[in-house]
């Protein structure tokens, strides 16, 4: 298991996570051992958003006694509709009491992550944090009950605002390869790096539909401008494949697949058993066709390099450095086994980069700018 940093709240979290949402309704038996067998491979980060009491009582049941192991993502704003489905709510009152639950059948007295929950359009991210529930979630933080503060949703223009707004430590996006040309959302991964908020990536299979066997797949557009995207799929993907183009994004944290059974975490624990070459997410992306020409993805499709350099690396920290070269990225350029001016411009890599980056001419401009 790798640990990554959770953005400025400085805690080391796993960086292939859980998520519970698919435990919601399976026997106690199975959900405690899905969440004991994560504890067990070293996963400590898990998003309980569900607030359905069954639910919470099979969870809070699976955490007894290893609690202490885990962090806790819980969402303010979630509760339950009079048929017992999931829903939100904005009324601080109603929030209040699903939190008080929440601790209740959790057997705990704190949420390491209170998230304000799936925030999109722009009228309800006023409300929520102009004087919504932001004022009840710092409240939560001041009285340690909330570690910290996070937010989630799909939508790339208020989850900037709320990224830039110094409120919330950690944001919980949607990220994956179907979602890789969004208008928007590389700027928002850099803020995330940035401001040093944490983030968590959701729905790495976009909803499982990554992994159909169709050939065409209709997947969610999230909401950079709303709709969904259809995208021919002329090759198979792999969870691993799907899960190392998230981890190579800037800013990641970690991600959080939803499992159901050992089987379906297996799968996404598999990832750190993975050769390179599975892990090799640059032809599936490179089919959508869904990205922008000259765009580094940091798939490192383009390697070997002959002066061994890490060139999906050098050019993550190049895009980060383009804002603010902060002393994170420095460090992180500093511990390179080899940087940008060991390049010796062979050009090979030019030659196998699916996505036309012009990567010579990078390696120059990271030299320059990193130059001491
Ligand atoms: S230069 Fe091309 S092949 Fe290399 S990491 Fe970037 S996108 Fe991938
Ligand atoms: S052009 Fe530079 S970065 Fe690319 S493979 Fe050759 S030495 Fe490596």
């Amino acid at each position: 298991m790798e640990f990554r940093t959770l953005g400025r709240t400085g805690w080391r979290v796993s960086a292939i996570s859980v998520g519970t949402e698919y435990l919601l309704g399976v026997p106690q038996e199975q959900a405690t051992r899905v969440i004991h067998e994560a504890l067990d491979r070293g996963v400590n980060y898990f998003d309980v958003f569900w607030a359905q009491p069954e639910f919470r009582d099979a969870m809070g049941a699976a955490f007894r006694r290893r609690r202490h192991e885990a962090m806790l993502a819980g969402h303010l704003g979630a509760t339950v509709d009079a048929n017992g489905q999931g829903s939100r709510t904005r009324d601080p009152e109603e929030a209040r009491r699903y939190i008080e639950d929440f601790l209740r059948r959790y057997h705990t007295d704190y949420i390491d992550v209170l998230h304000l929950h799936n925030i999109d359009p722009q009228e309800d991210y006023d409300r929520v944090m102009q004087g919504g529930l932001l004022d009840l979630a710092l409240k939560y933080k001041e009285e340690g009950v909330a570690r910290a503060i996070g937010l989630s949703g799909h939508t790339v223009s208020t989850a900037l605002q709320a990224v830039e707004s110094g409120h919330i430590d950690v944001l919980m996006f949607p990220i994956n390869m179907a979602g890789h040309a969004i208008p928007g959302k590389r700027q928002l991964l850099e803020a995330c790096a940035r401001h040093n908020v944490g983030l968590v990536a959701m729905k790495p299979y976009a909803g499982g539909t990554l992994l159909m066997r169709e050939r065409t797949i209709t997947v969610e557009n999230f909401r950079a401008g709303g709709g969904e995207v259809t995208l021919e799929k002329t090759l198979p993907i792999t969870p691993v494949q799907c899960l190392a183009y998230i981890l190579a994004q800037p800013g990641v944290s970690t991600l959080v697949p939803g499992v159901k059974d050992l089987e379906e975490l297996a799968a996404s624990q598999a990832y750190w058993q993975a050769s390179e070459a599975e892990k090799d997410y640059s032809e599936v992306l490179a089919s959508f066709q869904k990205y922008n020409e000259g765009e580094c993805v940091y798939c490192n499709h383009c390697l070997p390099c002959p002066s061994v350099i890490d060139i999906g690396q050098v050019n993550r920290l190049l895009d980060l450095a383009a804002d603010r070269l902060d002393d994170d990225v420095r460090a992180a350029y500093d511990a390179l086994e080899a940087n940008a001016e060991d390049c010796i411009q062979c050009g090979s890599c030019e030659e196998r980069c699916p996505f036309g980056v012009a990567v010579i001419e990078r390696m120059e401009r990271a030299a320059e700018l990193f130059a001491r």
